[in-house]
């Protein structure tokens, strides 16, 4: 989400006139989009701010700061750093360009972060990936995990009305991409603002667009994916049997401190039916581990998850504080070496799992959607399975956003390396 509202973000500015550079170090306008979920990020954009200076010196450069930590932060961001003269909440990325042109005039740096109900669109996105395009369906959350900043730093759930939703896709799709991601932190409680029509519908809608030929989302509650959606993902060719569905913890006792709303049974039985509607499907997850009160049985239960779910990529993390959370009322009690401990072993048995998944390819051929040259040499492309695993293989003709088969010849835990067989489309 983070980078789709950055291709938003320079957007914006483009359709003004404004020209990307190569470097930050030659801008007139820098704006940092930061992401506020973890406190490692925050702590750099602070000593990031601290080398602003003297690019700002030297271009006489416009500093601003989007995103969560700027919603969150403003007024710390503004007191500290005399280099940053706006912060922009992720409500207000249309109002840059009115921004900036006033902080000329400005006296002091601007703050804009109000809230607003309805949702924006952004008509021009500078897309990074011209073959895979992110499209935001819907923003904010209201779970409110214990731990979790965003229902704070985003504020409540807003779905985008599916009519711009088809319109974003079909723009996409006349321009050649060939797959499409839809965004947003809870993407299963999608109802459209106009019709209250339901996700699965809007899966079924946008399977109709012809170009299209891989549809994948992130992210899914447990509790909130419904049978209907595994069906409809099921019915649907080209919905990518892959999900990313994150569990946090293995343990119940921590699952309720974390106010997940699902037991580790529940997670599992939809995982049992994910598993027995579509035999081929890849799953991935997010962890934190050194939640308050996580005892090593806790752990534990949550390494036996990673052996029972067998997840093709894990995305794991040390728990961190966040400000205005629940989880706050807790202390945090376990100490930073036991969570980096426990990060290591959890990684350790993922990465056993993963070359064990990877070795099982070898010899086999897959489709797979090539992204473009690879930094491997020369001839060398990249390109994503359906299980959304890169894979690495080497062509004499450019076979960017091509589909293509490979036969999978070697692999690595993070990575597998093939032939190029034929041309699929
Ligand atoms: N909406 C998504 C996740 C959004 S945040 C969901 O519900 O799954 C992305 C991930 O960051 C979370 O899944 C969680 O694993 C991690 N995360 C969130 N808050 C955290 C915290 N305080 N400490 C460590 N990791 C955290
Ligand atoms: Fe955060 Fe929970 Fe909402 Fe995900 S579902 S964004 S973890 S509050």
């Amino acid at each position: 989400m983070n980078e789709n509202e950055s291709e938003q973000i320079a957007g914006i500015l483009e359709s003004h006139g404004a020209v990307p550079c190569d470097n930050a170090e030659n801008g007139n306008i820098i704006i940092i989009n930061t992401c506020a979920v973890r406190e490692k990020p925050v702590e750099k954009l602070f000593s990031l701010l601290g080398r602003m200076k003297t690019i700002k010196q030297k271009n006489n450069a416009f500093i601003g700061v989007a995103g969560c930590i700027a919603q969150i932060y403003k007024e710390k961001i503004m007191q500290k750093n005399k280099a940053v003269d706006f912060i922009i909440g992720p409500d207000n990325l249309d109002k840059i360009p009115d921004i900036i042109n006033s902080l000329s005039e400005a006296d002091s740096g601007i703050i804009q972060t109000s809230r607003n109900r309805d949702w924006i669109e952004i008509h021009q996105i500078s897309r990074q990936n011209q073959i895979s395009g992110y499209v935001t369906i819907m923003k904010g959350c209201n779970n409110f995990c214990t731990y979790c900043i965003v229902p704070f730093a985003k504020g409540r759930e807003k779905y985008r009305p599916l009519k711009h939703i088809k319109k974003e896709i079909r723009k996409l799709a006349d321009k050649g991409f060939k797959e499409i991601q839809l965004l947003g932190q809870n993407v299963n409680s999608y109802k459209d603002p106009d019709s209250a029509k339901d996700f699965p519908f809007l899966l079924k809608e946008i399977s109709q667009i012809k170009g299209i030929e891989w549809i994948r989302f992130i992210t899914s509650h447990p509790k909130d994916l419904s049978e209907k959606t595994i069906h409809t993902m099921a019915e649907t060719d080209k919905i990518c049997r892959q999900l990313h569905l994150p569990i946090q913890s293995g343990s119940d006792h921590i699952l309720k401190r974390m106010g997940r709303g699902y037991t580790q049974k529940e997670y599992l039985e939809k995982i049992e039916l994910l598993k027995k509607s579509m035999p081929d499907i890849s799953l991935s997850t997010d962890i934190i581990v050194g939640f308050p009160g996580e005892t090593e049985d806790d752990f534990h239960d949550t390494v036996d998850i990673l052996k029972k779910v067998e997840y093709t990529n894990i995305f794991s993390f040390r728990y961190s504080q966040r400000p205005f959370t629940a989880a706050l009322k807790y202390k945090d009690n376990i100490p930073l070496e036991t969570k980096k401990q426990r990060l290591i072993t959890l990684q350790e048995a993922q990465r056993n799992i993963q070359l064990k998944l990877n070795k099982s390819f070898t010899g086999k051929k897959i489709k797979v959607l090539c992204m473009g040259g690879s930094k491997k040499g020369y001839n060398s492309y990249v390109g994503r399975n359906e299980a959304y695993q890169p894979i690495n293989f080497k062509s004499d003709k450019n076979m960017t956003g091509k589909f293509v088969t490979v036969e999978i010849t070697a692999c690595g835990p993070y990575s597998l390396i093939g032939k190029l067989h034929t041309t699929a489309k």
